[in-house]
Order: C-alpha cells, then sequence, then structure tokens
C-alpha cells in the first residue's frame, strides 16, 4: 500500500479511537539491535493490529509472535499462523499497552502506548513508535534521570528533553522517523510509570523550550556530577557555545559521584606518558604531582603536556577533572565528577531543586545567556513523517 494511503487509513483509524494526535513524534525501538524476533503481547487492555489491510485484536493477556522473513513479517499465535505482512501496526487504545520482547536477540521487555509499526528493515525488523510528544518526554526523562527526584528538578529536565527533541528532531528523518531510542539521541525505555510527577513535570512546563541569542535550541548538554565546576563546550568538544561555560557548582559536593581515586603505579605511569611522547631527562628531577584548582585542559610535567581528557579516555576514568599526585610511592589521580561535566550537573539540580530552586533558575544557573519560550513560536519544528 502507497505510504500515503496507509497514512490517511491510520488517521482515520486513529480518529475513530478518539485518540488525540497533538505533535506525534516517531520514535525508532530497540534501535542499535538486529531484532529477528519479537513478542508482543497485549498489556493491561486489549489492543488492535493492522497489516496489510487485515484487521485484528490482540486479547488482553494475548501475544503474538513477528519473525522477519526476507522483507517480510510473519506474525502467529501460540496456534496458528495469523498472516505475512509488509507491515505491521499495533494499536493500544488509551490504558492499554504494547509489551514488547525482543526474543531475538533476547532483550528485556519494555512497554509502549499508542501505536508500534513495524516493519521489514534490511536484515531487522524496524520498530517505530508514533506517540504524543507529552507521552514520548516522560518516558524519556524516567530512563535518564530515574524516579524519586524533586518536582522542580523533573521539570527542568523536561525543558531539556523537549529543547532536544526541537533541536534534533530532523537528525532521522531520511530514515523515516525522529528520533532513535539510544543514547545517540534521547535514551527512551517506553512508557513512564513509576512516578507521577514526571508526567506532572512535562504538563507543568507547557511547551517551553531553551534558546540561545539567535532563537535556536540550545545544545542542551547534561552529565551525572561535575565535581564543583562544569566545563566549558569548548575545552570538551572545541566548539565555543556562549551558553556551556565554567560555572562554579556548590550544590553536587556531597554526592558520592563527586570524588573518585584511582592509583597507578609509577611504573605504569612512566611508561604511559613516554607512549604519548614524555622524554626523560636524567639531569632533572621529575615531579609528576599537578594540582589544578579548577578545570584545565591539560596535564603538565615539566614542558610535557597531555589533555586530561585523553588521559581519560586512555584510563576509562570517570571524568578529566583530577589531580595527579605522589602517595607512598605510587601515582594517585583523586577525581572529581562524573561525565562530560558540560552543562547542567544532573546531582546539582537535583539539590537545587530540594532546596527550593525553581526549574527556570535551575536552568539558568547552568546554562548561561538563555532564554525560556514556547516551541510554536521557534522556527525549528518537529517535521511531518
Ligand atoms: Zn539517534
Ligand atoms: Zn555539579
Amino acid at each position: 500500500m502507497p505510504g500515503k494511503l496507509r497514512r490517511i487509513l491510520l488517521s482515520a483509524f486513529f480518529l475513530g479511537c478518539g485518540q488525540i494526535w497533538a505533535n506525534p513524534v516517531w520514535i525508532s525501538l530497540f534501535n542499535n539491535s538486529q531484532v529477528q524476533n519479537v513478542a508482543l503481547t497485549a498489556y493491561a487492555g486489549p489492543v488492535t493490529a493492522f497489516g496489510d489491510g487485515k484487521l485484528f485484536t490482540i486479547a488482553k493477556g494475548q501475544a503474538v509472535n513477528v519473525v522477519l522473513n526476507g522483507e517480510k513479517l510473519v506474525a502467529a499465535n501460540t496456534d496458528s499462523l495469523i498472516g505475512v505482512f509488509e507491515q505491521l501496526t499495533i494499536i493500544a487504545d488509551t490504558g492499554s499497552i504494547i509489551r514488547i520482547r525482543p526474543v531475538l536477540p533476547l532483550t528485556a521487555s519494555r512497554n509502549y502506548e499508542a501505536t508500534v509499526s513495524l516493519s521489514a528493515d534490511i536484515g531487522r525488523i524496524r520498530m517505530i513508535n508514533q506517540l504524543e510528544e507529552r507521552s514520548y518526554l516522560a518516558g524519556v526523562i524516567e530512563a535518564e534521570t530515574g524516579t524519586g527526584r524533586s518536582e522542580e528538578f523533573y521539570k527542568a529536565v523536561a525543558v531539556i528533553c523537549r529543547t532536544y527533541l526541537y533541536g534534533h528532531a530532523n537528525r532521522h528523518e531520511s530514515e523515516g522517523f525522529h528520533l532513535c531510542d539510544e543514547t545517540h539521541c534521547q535514551s527512551y525505555r517506553g512508557k513512564s510509570r513509576n512516578d507521577a510527577r514526571i508526567p506532572a513535570a512535562v504538563e507543568a512546563t507547557g511547551d517551553t523550550v531553551i534558546v540561545d541569542n539567535d532563537s535556536l535550541p540550545i545544545l542542551a548538554a547534561y552529565h551525572a556530577n561535575c565535581g564543583g565546576e562544569t566545563e566549558s563546550a569548548k575545552n570538551a568538544w572545541q566548539i565555543d557555545m556562549p551558553y556551556l561555560v565554567p560555572v562554579s557548582d556548590p550544590y553536587c559536593s556531597a554526592f558520592s559521584n563527586a570524588r573518585w581515586k584511582k592509583t597507578i603505579s609509577i611504573d605504569e605511569w612512566i611508561q604511559y606518558l613516554i607512549k604519548n611522547g614524555f622524554k626523560i631527562n636524567p639531569a632533572v628531577v621529575t615531579d609528576f604531582s599537578f594540582r589544578p584548582d579548577r578545570r584545565t585542559p591539560n596535564y603538565k610535567v615539566n614542558t610535557f603536556v597531555l589533555p586530561f581528557k585523553q588521559i581519560r579516555n586512555d584510563w576509562n576514568l570517570r571524568s578529566a577533572f583530577f589531580d595527579v599526585s605522589l602517595e607512598d610511592g605510587k601515582i594517585q589521580l583523586d577525581g572529581h565528577g562524573y561525565g562530560h561535566g558540560v552543562g547542567l550537573c544532573q546531582e546539582g539540580a537535583m539539590e537545587m531543586g530540594k532546596r527550593g530552586y525553581k526549574y527556570e533558575e535551575i536552568i539558568r544557573f547552568y546554562y548561561r545567556n538563555v532564554k525560556l519560550v514556547p516551541a510554536s513560536k521557534i522556527q525549528a519544528q518537529i517535521p511531518n513523517l
């Protein structure tokens, strides 16, 4: 069936279901996985399936198995074959949930609302969840930050995730969806269901997004813990952004992620430095210690410099913000924070929320010179697919 006709038919069907389709977003599920075989269960209520013009119902608690066979999908229940389809669309009425469990490769199940369309991609089953923007954002917030946080923290994250959506909604347009469900875009693990404050935060922030001086959605970077000072985009990624600049953060120091340690033998450390171009001068006593009072791009020994970012990658360290000292004949790295350090510090933002700061204040503390505006007033919009 031509794509346009299929869309018209599906739209008519959705209207018939009484669903509200404001700002639907299309998210590719299990995007990094080559799913060959998947079980779909009607969880919490019956769901309707629509395959190449054939309609059928999956009763509450029943499952359908879908297996990739060349360019087709073979759908079957426990007793019999249902059909062979090019595309299969599963529609959950309000209150129903589509539980998806990839069987090959075996993956833990996830719950989705609204609509999931399955089709044969090259060597995999492509699954796209079409759902309302607000439901998607609630799912992202839960996947990215977990449950049990303060309301104002969730509101700040809602605005950040919405800003990402509007700033990147054309990222996968050529592949036929807006965003993937992996960290490449934003983690999305299905319906948010474990903390009512999450959907409430999405509602409470309306359609607010963060823009820069040119009224473009900002790159709203965030990380777990900055260790006391955030990193500039310039140092981390060699991109100068006026809103991603160092901020001294007094709020995140009590969290366990604020500090880390690693001990390395002197021999290993010297070998590592030599491998990166350091030359030992026997006439000079080398002092390997280096204690910057704030974030600085490079570790320095005599005239030798090595980017902290590179050391972080090479040794798989939690951050690129650490002191180097010599203790008991060993090299001791005393680290600060967890993550790249750019933009909003999640644990600092959680603490600000607990202390009564409003989400606008949290956002403006970590992103400088930005404006909070309604998404409807900006140029970047979610393209129709
Ligand atoms: Zn992506
Ligand atoms: Zn911090």
